[in-house]
């Protein structure tokens, strides 16, 4: 009797570990499942961070379509991608710059009214492919100094040249020194440079969220 009370007891403890451990399993899975299923949500940049300027330049005709594309100057994003812009900021901070955005996430709707407007690949993404602004995982930015005056990058935004290329070999010291801290930055904080642009930053794995057309609402 003894030893069967005892085998139960062993048997008890034995089942316990196991249902224990699958508890545990069970519970990170769930953790896991939520933190993707978060990471898929778009958020708006202003509510994770007030240390950031913009300038968005489609939401004024100040840009190269001469056209007010979308109706009021919000910077969403995916969640990892706000994540990964806080860490980039936060690192130049340290060194008295902070980000200056101009574009984020972009809505299928409103890539195809950029596209109607200039249909030309080499300057507007085709709507059919679709391009990582509108999934939500690439930002255009700058960098500005203490007193918020933008670095010297060598062109503005949206120069379509050779001259707005990371490789451009002729450019100045000081905008090849500016670049290169916003490159190696953005890269360090879970970015990708983009050659021929260096305004425009993809988060790692960008290409693998689905395009979308989410709207937010304009207050
Ligand atoms: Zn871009």
């Amino acid at each position: 009797m003894i030893f069967t009370v005892k085998a139960l007891v062993f048997v008890s403890f034995l089942f316990c570990i196991v249902s224990c451990q699958s508890q545990n399993l069970i519970s990170k899975t769930d953790e896991k499942k939520n933190s993707i299923s978060n990471d898929t949500l778009f958020v708006n940049l202003k509510e994770y961070s007030q240390d950031f300027l913009y300038d968005m330049k489609y939401a004024t005709t100040d840009n190269f379509l001469n056209a007010k594309v979308y109706d009021c100057a919000e910077c969403f994003l995916r969640l990892k991608t706000i994540r990964a812009l806080v860490e980039a900021n936060e690192k130049f901070m340290e060194k008295g710059y902070k980000i200056k955005i101009f574009d984020c996430y972009r809505p299928l709707d409103i890539q195809k009214k950029m596209w109607e407007i200039v249909p030309n690949p080499k300057y507007v993404a085709n709507p059919s492919k679709g391009s990582i602004h509108n999934r939500g995982g690439a930002v255009d930015l700058t960098l500005v100094n203490g007193s918020g005056k933008e670095l010297d990058m060598g062109t503005g935004f949206d120069f379509f040249g050779v001259e707005a290329s990371h490789d451009y070999p002729t450019v100045s010291h000081t905008v090849k020194a500016n670049r290169n801290l916003l490159k190696t930055t953005m890269i360090s904080s879970g970015f990708n440079s983009f050659d021929s642009e260096w305004w425009h930053y993809n988060v790692k794995s960008g290409l693998n969220d689905t395009i979308s057309n989410t709207k937010w609402e304009c207050k």
